[in-house]
């Protein structure tokens, strides 16, 4: 999630006093590195995927599953096999990093993964062989699944329980204990403390409840047993109550990094992979329970843009503007305001707030409108982790005051310098929308679909860019309950280039005969007489490489199975899991997932992700292959 430094961290009181000065020393480290690195070409495409994984634990006698808050025991297991392998020179197959949840570990492979696409025979692989590596860490009881746990802020929904009493609360949560935030790193509770802090109240969302049969109407919860009403004010009647960054933060995601030749080609690719985001929201949902009942939307998307929501009462627009500079329409996760790409700036149709002195310094220092734009607009956040020994730095040759901001906008896409004192690294995006998938066959498959189009977008020089609001729009559509088959999404309708552009991106801005509202199988599969599907650009440019037979069967299964989630002929993972629920002779249709629907869920979840059983509802036709066949 960002940044690991060490350090002593500052409390936001005292991180106060500093944020003009790290805000100031941060811009002009940004300026350094990329006239430093402006120049910095890099020929081969490299990419790796980050797998963000829950460790769980069945109790099999009362039918409950809990979250295993043992990661950092794992984590301090595998970095002490990671230091071993450096100091011996050996490579690592894998990096282990902790996250947001005790509970929680992230995975990536050991490098990335090189530019053929015959790198697709290994890749699924490669992430069978890292749950293994975790697995056998693991006791007999517990498990390794990459999904976001569904019972969050039940009670006891940790192992070890942990009670909350009033007294200990984490940052006023009725649900929440503290101990189920991960205590290796610092980091996560002073940023969980500091946007509380910074916030000036409680982190709350009300998720709307899906409504079913003997759903109560309207549906209120009973919060009395948990403190007085002071505590659960902002529940609303009809929602799903959550009240801590772990609803969010505690959740799992698939996110993939892409380098790239050169600046310009990032800056380019970042802003036409940016109106996809949405589409592969919708097409990977992967999150329909919340706090262990069912809810409207199917993803953590917009859960997880509240719980990291630190703006205050001004700044959200709720009190006339007194202390702040200005109102801020989102939350510091959430998509993004504008394109960087000069030939983009026509589709920027939000308007931007931004430190005018910020900016000025970014335009002095040579870095032209759109991208001192991006960087100003980045900067209206503070910074929420500061460390009291890194404070004086050298600009120019460090960089993390303009990486603690950087890397504190949760964005759906990020731009990425390379690190000044890698040359290894060229510039990068990466693409963070996507929901872990249950399988690595799965996670495979989407990772080689967004790869490809990354591949498709470079070889033809589509243009697949829209205003930016509609982007803003389609990001609220792809989260609602089943989108891919309830919603329809706002698309370019011609994205090959005309002649007299001449492979430039249009600088005009599309009129509205341009743009269509379009479901995702026509986005993904195409329309008759109209778009003809990112799909069939993939097969083009997959018809002109030249592919060893195997590789190719491969991605075309992988090609496959989105293909089939975009047309809904194989659901979505949230909503394979709304029908198992459903269908479970123990729901009472009244929207609540008891413990052992919960158990029942994630034990044939267990099964289907460690390949023991073949799922043809989730999984389709395909058999993802395992470790002994690869
Ligand atoms: P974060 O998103 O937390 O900043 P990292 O930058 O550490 O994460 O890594 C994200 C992914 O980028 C990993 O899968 C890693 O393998 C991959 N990666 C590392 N180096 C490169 C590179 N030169 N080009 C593309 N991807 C890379
Ligand atoms: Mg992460
Ligand atoms: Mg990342």
């Amino acid at each position: 999630m960002g940044l690991l430094a060490e350090g002593t961290p500052l409390s936001w009181e005292e991180t106060i006093q500093y944020i003009d000065y790290i805000k100031r020393h941060g811009i002009a480290q940004f300026v350094n590195l990329y006239h430093k690195l402006k120049f910095r070409e890099r020929s081969e495409l490299k990419w790796g995927d980050e797998v963000e994984y829950t460790i769980v634990k069945f109790d099999d006698e009362n039918k409950k599953v809990r979250v295993s808050c043992r990661a950092s025991q794992l984590l301090k297991k595998l970095k002490s096999e990671e230091e071993r392998n450096n100091s011996l020179g050996r490579p690592n197959k894998f990096l282990w990093t902790p996250e947001f949840g005790a509970y929680m570990i992230e995975g990536t492979p050991g490098s990335p993964y090189g530019g053929l696409l015959e790198c697709f025979s290994h890749v699924e692989e490669d992430m069978k062989l890292r749950r293994k590596d975790i697995q056998r860490l693991l006791r007999e009881d517990e498990s390794i699944l990459s999904m976001s746990f569904p019972s969050f802020g039940v009670r006891d929904f940790t192992s070890p329980p942990s009670k909350i009493t009033p007294e200990n609360r984490s940052f006023g949560s009725i649900f929440w204990p503290d101990e189920a935030i991960c205590s290796s790193h610092l980091r996560f509770k002073n940023l969980l403390k500091n946007s509380v802090d910074r916030r000036g109240s409680k982190i709350f969302m009300n998720v709307p409840i899906f409504k079913d049969s003997n759903t109560p109407d309207p549906y209120v919860e009973d919060f009395s047993k948990f403190g007085d009403s002071q505590d659960y004010q902002d529940a609303k009647p009809d929602h799903i109550y959550l009240d801590h960054m772990g609803f969010g933060m505690g959740c799992c995601c698939l996110q993939v990094t892409f380098q790239t030749v050169n600046v310009g080609e990032a800056r380019w690719l970042y802003d036409q992979l940016t109106p996809i985001t949405p589409v592969l929201l919708a097409l990977s949902a992967a999150t329909p329970i919340f706090r262990s009942k069912l809810s409207e939307v199917d993803t953590r998307w917009g859960i997880s843009s509240a719980s990291c929501d630190d703006r205050t009462e001004e700044e959200r627009g709720l009190k006339p503007l007194e202390n702040e500079d200005f109102v801020i329409e989102k939350s510091r996760y959430d998509s993004t305001n504008c394109y960087i790409d000069p030939s983009s700036v026509a589709y920027n149709d939000i308007p931007l707030q931004y430190d005018e002195n910020l900016y000025q310094t970014l335009i002095k220092g040579d870095i032209d409108e759109p991208m001192a734009k991006h960087i100003a607009h980045l900067f209206i956040r503070d910074p929420l982790q500061v460390y009291f020994e890194r404070i004086e730095q050298d600009d120019a040759i460090d960089t993390e005051h303009f990486e603690t901001i950087q890397s504190s906008n949760w964005m759906n896409m990020r731009f990425k310098p390379p690190p000044v004192d890698d040359p290894k690294i060229g510039w990068r995006v990466e693409f963070r929308p996507t929901e872990v998938q249950l399988t690595d066959f799965e996670n495979a498959a989407y990772c080689c679909f967004i790869v490809l189009l990354t591949r498709v977008l470079i070889a033809f020089r589509t243009n697949y860019l829209i205003p930016i609001s509609q982007v803003t729009e389609n990001m609220k559509r792809a989260q609602i309950r089943d989108a891919v088959r309830s919603q329809k999404f706002f698309f370019r309708k011609n994205v090959m280039e005309s002649e007299e552009t001449n492979g430039k991106a249009e600088s005009g801005p599309l009129n509205d005969a341009e743009i269509e509202e379009m479901t995702v199988d026509e986005i993904v599969n195409g329309k008759e007489d109209g778009f003809p599907g990112l799909m069939s650009f993939i097969r083009k440019y997959l018809d002109s490489a030249d592919l060893e037979v195997e590789t190719l069967s491969t991605i075309n299964q992988y090609l496959e199975l989105i293909s089939k989630r975009a047309s809904g002929e194989i659901p979505t993972l949230a909503h394979w899991m709304r029908d198992f629920v459903m269908d479970h002779p123990n729901y009472k249709h009244d929207s609540e997932v008891s413990d052992e629907i919960v158990y029942d869920l994630l034990k044939k979840m267990d099964s289907i992700s460690n390949g023991e059983e073949h799922c043809e509802k989730l999984l389709g036709p395909f058999h993802p292959k395992s470790l002994s066949d690869l």
